[in-house]
Formats: structure tokens, C-alpha cells, sequence
């Protein structure tokens, strides 16, 4: 299998290749996009952020039909092996077909994740003997750091119901839901006061963590939440102790594997551990099967000169104790896949605050309202704020979808089958469906693996497939 330059997807996702385009790094390829538009006489817009919408009408036959909006993300994840002098802010992608088929690029990502989407807009905008309705295709920029691009659309861009997402892979796959999500910080003021008891730090170790998107559902032990379980069983077991700092996880989205939280205390060395040890035997025991390697080890610490105060103490590890965390709701209609969710991804003790860094995602909006809420009530019993940073909003599955039925006809004239596919991930059709709540959503895309890693590769045949399987369903969108 070679890489056919003659064919225009395989022509310009080589186009795509040459132009550098990481995440903020776009305007290059996004300025190419517009001077593809203009030499092509299409109407089109570009952004402050770098978007480009390009409308193609309507093939002949096709003027009375609704017009299909096609979508992909014009940004890439730059990663390169550590031998690789690559430099992703000048240098072409220096791409290769592999013995099977594979195209690669040497040393670094492909970035067909999401320059195949790119490319077959580029390709049928381009043909002029394909068979289709009104097309307005949509570059969007910087999706791979969160969904910007998507994100600075607005509902009147949009110049269709229907939608066709280009950013995902599998051939005969096509994902049915996201979630969306809002990020939540916790802030609790601290106060202090001198201290002269012994310090001990407790550390929680061993746990795997994970993307809490994709793995929320395994129900892995969090690091902060188990901390401030073990503490709270602590006074339960009658040992008193005041907090000097609290710092565990690294980022909102990930699942934490490990905490630091140092304390002081009167009571003797011995209490404490055998109320640890009762604490990690019972937490051992639970999650037996989901965190084989959780421990917890305790260490007499240097002394500290200030404590937080026993009420603060008491407010953040009873919060903590109660707060609403991980798997929260699971789809009675699609097997394994994650409703709602929430991950205590950061817990950070500053000089005047200690924060909670919280991700809530659900594929429901009132979900996600009514889990926000709770983090307030509760908040609000302890004197502590909460700020609601950036929201985007879920994709809940619809039974009904006349694109769906299109793809899965099209998919079975070649008797193949459609694959069906859900995600706790927040994706930019969520984006999409909050902006216009009765666009008719699917995603297509060719066979690749390796997204984000310099092991990303394409599957050339089936790039070529998939090709043809999106110009059909857009041929069947009568
Ligand atoms: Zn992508």
C-alpha cells in the first residue's frame, strides 16, 4: 500500500502535513483553509480563534435538500520520541507507509487525529462530481486543550441540523454520546495558630488512577478522598489532631494515586498507626480488586510551627468525608457506559486557603446542576466557596437519528455493521448539541491507533474506505 498523492484526501492530508499545527499554533493551516476557500470561490468565515467555516452548495439535483454540516478539529498533540530532533514549529511532518499499510510520521505524532477529518473536507470540497446537499464544512481550532475552538462557536454558524463529526476512528464505529462537564473549585479559608505537638505525615501510595473520563467507571480508589476518610476515622477512634497541609493529585482529570497530608497530634505515636492500619486494612479490603497496590505509610514528620485550627481541621476532613465523588450514574440504556461522574482530582493547601479542584461530567445537564448543587449546600454548611470555572455541555443519547440510519445503511450495503460507541469524555459535539439541542449528531472516521503518542498511525486502506463510505452517506442525505 502506498501513500497515492493522486487521491485528494491522501493529497491533502499531505497538504496538512507540511503546514505546523499544534494546538495555538493553527493560524498557518487555518490561513490555508481561507485561501482554499477563496480559489475555490466558496463563502467562508474565519474567527478570531482561527476557525473556518466554508459553505459548498448543493451538487445539482440536491438544491432542495437539507444542508450537512461536516466538522473537525484543525489542531494536533505534538509528542515526539526523545531522539527525534524534530521541531514542531517549523518542521514538515516527515511521513512513511509501514510494511502493512500504516502511515506514520518519523519520530513524532501523525496528527490524523484530526487531520484525516481535515483532509476529507478538503477532498469533497475540492470534487466537483460528487453527488451532495449543501456542505458547510467546520475547522475548528484548539479542541485538543479543550475544546476552544468549538467552544467560540455560535448557534447561528451552524447552517444545518445534521452533523457529521470527523474526529473519531474505527471505520464501522460511531459514538452516540459524550458527556459534558464544569470544573469546580472548593476554597476554604484557613486559619492558624502556633503549634508544639508532633508532626506525621500520611501517605497514600499505590493506587492506579487513570483519565477520569475513560475509567471513572472502574471505580478506583482517590488518593485525596481516602486520605480524608482515614483522618476522619481517626477522630472517630477518639485521636485529636489539627492539619498542617493537605496536597494530593495532580490534575483535575486524572483520578489521584497519591496524597501527602501532614498533621499533628497529642495523642501517642502507636494510636495513631493502629487506627491507620485499621483504616488501610478496610480500605485494603474494598478495593481488593479494583487497587491490589493501595498502602498507606505514616512517618513521624520535622516540626511544624503552625497548625490549622481544630475547627478548620474538622471542616475540611468532614467535607471532604461527605463530599459526592466517582461513579455517581451509569446508562440503563447503553452497557458500561458512565452517566455521571465526579473526580477530586487535586486537593492544594496554600498559605491562606486550601482548595478542592473538582471535575463533575455527566451526559445530563440536570445532572451536572444538581451534583454542582450538592458541592454548594454541602459548602455552605462549612463556610467554604465554590467557583464554577469553564462548562460544557453532554451529549445524551437519542434513539433517533436519521444520519445514524443513513450510516448504518450505507455500512450494510457492504455488509458491514454499525458499531455503536459511548464515551464519559467530553467531546465537541456535546458543544454542538448544547448550542442547538436538536442537531441530528454522528462521527465517522477511519482506523488509526496511537492518538497523542509518537506510535500514531493511520490505516491507509481504510482511510480509503472510509472515504468513500462518508461521500455515500452524504450522497444518501436526500
Ligand atoms: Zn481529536
Amino acid at each position: 500500500m502506498e501513500f497515492d498523492l493522486s487521491k485528494r484526501h491522501c493529497y491533502y492530508f499531505n497538504e496538512i502535513s507540511k503546514i505546523p499545527h499544534g494546538s495555538r499554533n493553527e493560524k498557518a493551516l487555518s490561513d490555508y483553509i481561507v485561501s482554499f476557500a477563496k480559489e475555490h470561490g466558496f463563502a467562508y468565515q474565519q474567527d478570531e480563534v482561527f476557525n473556518v467555516l466554508v459553505d459548498k452548495p448543493a451538487s445539482p439535483g440536491y438544491e432542495n435538500c437539507e444542508p450537512v454540516i461536516l466538522q473537525a478539529h484543525i489542531d494536533m498533540v505534538n509528542e515526539k520520541n526523545k531522539d527525534s530532533n524534530h521541531d514542531f514549529e517549523k518542521d514538515p511532518l516527515d511521513l512513511y507507509v509501514d510494511e502493512e499499510g500504516w502511515l506514520h510520521a518519523r519520530g513524532t505524532t501523525l496528527g490524523a487525529d484530526d487531520g484525516s477529518g481535515a483532509a476529507y473536507m478538503l477532498a469533497i470540497l475540492d470534487d466537483e462530481t460528487l453527488k451532495l446537499p449543501p456542505v458547510q464544512c467546520i475547522f475548528t481550532t484548539m479542541e485538543e486543550i479543550g475544546l476552544i475552538g468549538a467552544s467560540s462557536l455560535k448557534a447561528e454558524d451552524f447552517h444545518g441540523k445534521k452533523l457529521i463529526n470527523l474526529d473519531s476512528g474505527g471505520e464501522v464505529e460511531t459514538t452516540v454520546s459524550s458527556a459534558g462537564g464544569a470544573r469546580a473549585q472548593i476554597i476554604c479559608p484557613l486559619e492558624k495558630e502556633a503549634n508544639d505537638l508532633p508532626a506525621y505525615t500520611l501517605y497514600i501510595r499505590g493506587l492506579l488512577g487513570g483519565h477520569s473520563g475513560g475509567l471513572i467507571h472502574l471505580e478506583r480508589g482517590n488518593s485525596n478522598i481516602l486520605a480524608a476518610r482515614i483522618l476522619k476515622e481517626m477522630s472517630l477512634n477518639g485521636i485529636e489532631y489539627n492539619l498542617v497541609r493537605f496536597n494530593g493529585g495532580l490534575k483535575y482529570n486524572a483520578i489521584p494515586r497519591e496524597a501527602d497530608v501532614t498533621f499533628v497530634s497529642a495523642a501517642p505515636y502507636e494510636a495513631i498507626e493502629c487506627s491507620i492500619r485499621k483504616s488501610e486494612a478496610a480500605v485494603k479490603e474494598e478495593l481488593e480488586f479494583s487497587d491490589p497496590g493501595f498502602r498507606v505509610e505514616l512517618a513521624k514528620s520535622a516540626d511544624e510551627e503552625c497548625r490549622m485550627t481544630k475547627k478548620v481541621t474538622d471542616h475540611i476532613i468532614d467535607y471532604m468525608y461527605l463530599m459526592p465523588n466517582g461513579l455517581m450514574h451509569r446508562s440503563m440504556k447503553l452497557e458500561g457506559l458512565t452517566v455521571s461522574s465526579l473526580n477530586a482530582g487535586v486537593v492544594i493547601t496554600e498559605d491562606e486557603r486550601f482548595i478542592i479542584e473538582d471535575l463533575i461530567r455527566s451526559a445530563i445537564t440536570s445532572h451536572t446542576d444538581t451534583l454542582i448543587c450538592q458541592l454548594e449546600v454541602l459548602a455552605s454548611v462549612y463556610g467554604f466557596e465554590v467557583v464554577i470555572g469553564e462548562r460544557y455541555s453532554g451529549w445524551n443519547f437519542s434513539a433517533d437519528s436519521g444520519l445514524r440510519e443513513v450510516l448504518r445503511k450505507v455500512l450494510s450495503n457492504r455488509g458491514k455493521e454499525l458499531v455503536e460507541r459511548a464515551t464519559h469524555g467530553g467531546l465537541e459535539t456535546g458543544i454542538f448539541k448544547g448550542l442547538i439541542p436538536d442537531m441530528d449528531i454522528i462521527t465517522y472516521g477511519p482506523i488509526a491507533s496511537g492518538e497523542h503518542t509518537p506510535d500514531e498511525k493511520l490505516d491507509l486502506a481504510s482511510f480509503d474506505r472510509s472515504y468513500e463510505i462518508l461521500c455515500e452517506v452524504l450522497a444518501n442525505c436526500k
